[in-house]
């Protein structure tokens, strides 16, 4: 067992999750700030990534724009956990937005933002059932959204898959929201946690298909990178071990990190 982290995350609970209740503000009180140093307190960190310093991410840290904005409803327990990858949404497209999922307490920013008509929000979730039958979309509602001057936005329920479900049907402030299913043949790269299915892609890798699927092709590819980059670092971390050479994302992303500190 390493000091860093344990060696995989398993997808069906997080730490503390007791697995009863309601998902009450009450019940999941707000976790201290970086609690998760418990874990990995005999390593050294960096302050902006949170990866030991060995393996900082920050140096492939490069911005990209898109039409489409990615806003993610995270689950609380999810928050805190080093190998979430909602947040490497937020390091590359500067848009998006992160709101804290409670079933009794919605984020009053996300209620406005959701009846904003500058936006189109989309729900992103399986087509699975048949009781939302009527409320699923396609791509071509993106591209409506588009020619309307409307901005889409992919509203992406970030937790484990269990929660999301429970997210997705608990929240009555969602039930109004078209939904989105992701369609795509991708198999998943996220080494840091197990997934149940080669099919079921982390936050981050849902985002990246979302993004090229929308058109935003130049911004899902750097996010790709970039995601690549947390994944192979996180995980030679786990094993105490420098990633060196750099890898052929790391090199993508170093060159358009000197080209954008050039156009600076
Ligand atoms: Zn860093």
């Amino acid at each position: 067992m390493s000091a860093f982290d344990r060696p995989v995350d398993t997808d069906s609970s997080g730490p503390g999750f007791s697995g009863h209740g309601d998902g009450s503000v009450a019940e999941y009180p707000r976790p201290p700030r970086r609690e998760f140093k418990a874990r990995g307190s005999f390593v050294t960190r960096c302050e902006a990534c949170q990866l030991p310093v060995m393996n900082c991410l920050c140096p492939y840290q490069v911005k990209a724009e898109s039409h489409a904005q990615v806003w993610l409803l995270t689950h609380p327990l999810e928050h805190f956990k080093p190998t979430n990858t909602g947040r490497l949404i937020r390091d590359v497209l500067t848009t998006t937005q992160v709101f804290t999922w409670y079933r009794m307490a919605p984020d009053a920013c996300l209620l406005a933002l959701l009846e904003d008509p500058r936006y189109a929000p989309f729900l992103i979730f399986p087509d699975d059932q048949a009781d939302y039958a009527d409320r699923v979309v396609g791509l071509e509602a993106v591209e409506e959204a588009k020619s309307q001057a409307r901005i889409p936005v992919f509203i992406i329920l970030d937790g484990t898959w269990r929660q999301a479900r429970r997210m997705f049907r608990r929240s009555v402030y969602l039930d109004k929201l078209p939904i989105l299913p992701l369609h795509t043949e991708r198999e998943t790269r996220y080494r840091l946690r197990k997934p149940a299915s080669k099919a079921h892609l982390c936050t981050a890798e849902v985002a990246i298909e979302l993004l090229r699927q929308g058109g935003d092709i130049a911004a899902a590819d750097r996010l790709d990178d970039y995601f690549d980059v947390f994944n192979d670092s996180y995980a030679a971390s786990r094993l105490h071990h420098k990633i060196d050479p750099p890898t052929a994302a790391m090199r993508r992303l170093s060159a358009q990190r000197d080209v954008a500190l050039t156009e600076e």
